[in-house]
């Protein structure tokens, strides 16, 4: 048997190599390595691939919720409810940009943003909602935007875990998850659903204006060359990796079935266990894997990371230290909020190898040693 992996980049490339390798070399050729012509090609095709009528590329995922709360000119001060149950740049950029970051606790089901929960939380100086689509499925977006449009908020939706996903709304409609708030912002981060050969990001509208506005932010604040209106930064997807991405985004579609087909897999080997819930899945949203998450009741879960560990299969802790209580935001007194669910799922989740190019052998070989560790 090969060894397993958290995600199998080597697989996946040897499946695409050709078309990569040529697509590589040709850009290589051009010797256009800033915005050469891969990069509007690959725009367009996300944009026409999300139904999105506006995407801009940028460096990485962070950089795409940076740039997205600066184009919303929010005040420093100004209070942002996010979730602590996600990964860290989600929050760290709220702090980057002087804003308060406000912390909410999750569905236990979906580990997503719980609306209940915002609308506590709102106040005279809440300004925007970042709900994370966490582990490949949407937060609750239709609730969310109800909840926005009552208090005039902002919502800036955290796509880099679910890209691909659908969002079914109450009288039928479907949107794909980041198309749906102010803004959405993705991270083409390798390991992610849909990932290139290094960094990269991009960001999502559907007004007009507010497109002009994140690109400008995105190109040192300009619209014209070398005349700056706004205050921006230097955040450009590069061409090689817009290159891969356009091959990548044409098997998208297939990538995604592959993992709803391991997690397929997973689940009916977990079935009615008593020490594990299987990832829910959500009635609104269609769930795209970007990881594979167990809640584990009355079995210890380092014990469980240890001796799958010694089997050499590996599993990883999404995230053991929830954002509020990091020590990058001791300054806002956050340890102290009370997030029971977090909590809760911060001490119990475990994430198994969710890829694309995982053979029966290895999947077998996994859910044999996760029930023998629960059987001992
Ligand atoms: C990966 C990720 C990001 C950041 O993306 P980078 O491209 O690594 O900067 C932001 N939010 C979430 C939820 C992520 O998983």
């Amino acid at each position: 048997m090969d060894p397993i992996q958290m995600v199998d980049l080597r697989r996946q490339y040897l499946k695409i190599k050709k078309d990569v390798d040529e697509a590589v070399l040709s850009v290589l050729e051009s010797t256009a390595f800033i915005n050469g012509k891969p990069v509007q090609d690959f725009a367009r095709a996300l944009a026409s691939y999300t139904n999105s009528d506006y995407v801009i590329p940028c460096a990485n995922g962070t950089d795409a919720l940076q740039i997205a709360m600066m184009a919303l000119d929010l005040q420093p001060g100004d209070e942002v409810i996010t979730p602590s149950f996600t990964y860290i740049a989600t929050t760290e950029v709220v702090a980057l940009l002087r804003l308060k970051p406000v912390f909410v606790d999750v569905d236990p089901v979906t580990f997503c943003i719980d609306p209940v929960a915002i609308r506590k939380a709102i106040t005279s100086r809440t300004k925007a909602i970042v709900p994370v689509h966490l582990y490949g499925q949407s937060a609750p977006m239709e609730e969310i935007m109800v909840i926005a449009k009552e208090y005039g908020l902002f919502v800036i939706e955290d796509n880099a875990q679910a890209i691909g996903s659908r969002v079914r709304f109450s009288d039928g409609t479907e949107r794909m998850s980041g198309t749906i708030g102010t803004i959405g912002t993705t991270s083409f981060f390798p390991s992610k659903n849909l990932g290139g050969y290094g960094d990269g990001g991009a960001i999502f509208t559907q007004q007009a204006k507010l497109a002009e506005k994140l690109q400008m932010i995105a190109n040192h604040g300009q619209k014209v060359r070398y005349y700056h209106e706004l205050v921006g930064c230097n955040s450009r997807l590069d061409t090689l990796q817009a290159a891969i991405l356009n091959i990548k985004l044409e098997n998208l579609d297939i990538y995604i079935s592959a993992r709803q087909e391991l997690a397929a897999f997973y689940d009916a080997a977990f079935a009615g266990h008593p020490a594990i819930r299987t990832p829910v899945k959500a009635a609104y949203s269609t769930h795209v894997y970007h990881q594979y998450t167990l809640q584990l009741d009355g079995v210890n879960r380092d014990d469980l990371h240890k001796y799958l560990a010694d089997k050499s299969v590996p599993s990883m802790i999404y995230y053991p230290v929830p954002a509020h209580r990091q020590q990058m935001f001791s300054a806002y007194g956050s340890a102290n909020t009370e997030l029971p669910v977090t909590e809760w799922l911060t001490e119990r989740v475990i994430s198994l190898p969710m890829h694309t190019e995982m053979d029966q052998e290895q999947r077998e070989y996994i859910v044999k040693n996760v029930i023998a560790f629960l059987n001992t």
